[in-house]
């Protein structure tokens, strides 16, 4: 993923007629090996270099070997581009570039240094707000360009993104619930005794509160709804992290539109629509944080996940009394969100029941988008908020 920032660069009038001197030579050079790739009709970087290399660091010693390294390879790029029917020609004041060797840019400090014909010239900028989201992406090539009338020099930075390492296979199933916020298939429950505490005593007040109906009921039943909203989502985030954390490369989750998940709590409408809620933001959270670490989310299929033997695949309704699992055929007993968690995992493992993929790395085009989406509800998010 590659993208070019266009910087504007600060520089003392010394250097900037430092940098017109070059840019000059540098494309009075580009020119010189131009014709003979033309004349030759050749654009073969090496032989092109071997003609030409030595002869211009003896006619222009001022100008450091690396930029002529770099001219070389432009020019005969540009041969190339042309397929040698024409000869490609550059003006005084062209953009030249420069590759790695020749400039060292710090986008933190906000400094670069240009090789130029008179040693290194240094040159201060200003990142946009726009671009700090690219601050930890690395560079490669940069092009100078001079704008005459302004007396202004560009850098114009092409950055990227290091691709994903090749991720592995390892598949973690993760089963959500509402007694269990999360059930891993690595054998891990996330309960805890506050957070059940805490969600009764939510559901007491909102109960009370409910049957009052008065106006001040109903304004003291949205505060308190928003401030449940901001504890579920403080546990949402300690448990994502905690999950994403742990080895693995993939993590199976259902989808969210899940039957189960659904009919699951038959409660009142407020609490089906506060857990379907905290279902998504959990499922969200995992998300982002899997991709900021490189790894990938998988959704899976979420048919059978609860009636199906995770030892030998017999799936049966009557599999399932309330916690337990306990296999009507084989006799194999397990916790029913577990063994809900290692069916997740297998589905995950195989591709079979995978819905889709969410691979580590989005387009940075989306990263704005995302930024902030956290305690936000994106576009194809169920709009079922809390707030009544
Ligand atoms: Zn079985």
């Amino acid at each position: 993923m590659e993208r070019t920032i266009k910087l504007k660069l600060e520089l003392f009038d010394e250097s900037k007629e430092t940098l017109r001197q070059t840019m000059v030579l540098s494309n009075q050079v580009f020119n010189e090996i131009a014709r003979y790739g033309f004349d030759n009709q050749t654009c073969s970087k090496v032989s092109v270099h071997h003609a030409t290399y030595y002869g211009i660091r003896e006619k222009h010693p001022e100008l450091p070997c690396s930029i002529v390294q770099g001219i070389r390879d432009v020019a005969c790029d540009a041969l190339k581009g042309l397929e040698l029917k024409k000869l490609p020609k550059s003006k005084p004041f062209s953009a030249i570039r420069y590759n790695k060797r020749v400039h060292r840019i710090n986008l933190f400090k906000q400094t670069v240094s240009l090789s130029s014909i008179k040693g290194r010239v240094a040159a201060e900028f200003s990142i946009p707000e726009y671009y700090r989201q690219y601050l930890n992406w690395n560079f490669k090539t940069s092009t100078l360009s001079y704008n005459k009338q302004q007396d202004t020099f560009y850098l114009h930075v092409t950055i990227h993104k290091l691709s994903p390492e090749p991720i592995g296979d390892k598949v973690l199933g993760i089963d959500r619930g509402i007694v269990n916020i999360a059930v891993t298939s690595n054998n891990k429950f996330f309960n805890s005794k506050p957070v059940k505490n805490v969600r009764a005593k939510y559901a007491f007040l909102r109960a009370k509160l409910q049957s009052k109906g008065t106006k001040s009921a109903n304004k003291l039943l949205r505060k308190i709804s928003r401030k449940e909203q901001r504890f579920v989502s403080g546990v949402n985030h300690c448990i994502s992290k905690e999950i994403v954390s742990m080895p693995f490369d993939i993590f199976a989750i259902e989808d969210l539109t899940s039957i189960r998940v659904q009919s699951r709590n038959k409660g009142i409408d407020f609490t089906r629509k506060l857990n379907n809620w905290a279902f998504y933001e959990l499922e969200q959270f995992i998300r982002y944080k899997a991709e900021a670490m490189g790894k990938s989310v998988v959704s899976i299929d979420p048919r059978y996940t609860s009636q199906k033997c995770s030892a030998c695949g017999h799936i049966d309704k009557g599999n399932r009394k309330g916690h337990l699992f306990k296999c009507v055929k084989c006799g194999f007993q397990m916790h029913a969100d577990l063994n809900a968690a290692r069916n997740i995992a297998v589905l995950g493992i195989s591709g079979n029941g995978r819905l889709t993929v969410t691979q580590p790395y989005i387009a940075c085009d989306e990263v704005e988008a995302r930024e902030g989406i956290d305690t936000e509800h994106s576009d194809n998010a169920p709009h079922f908020i809390v707030r009544s």
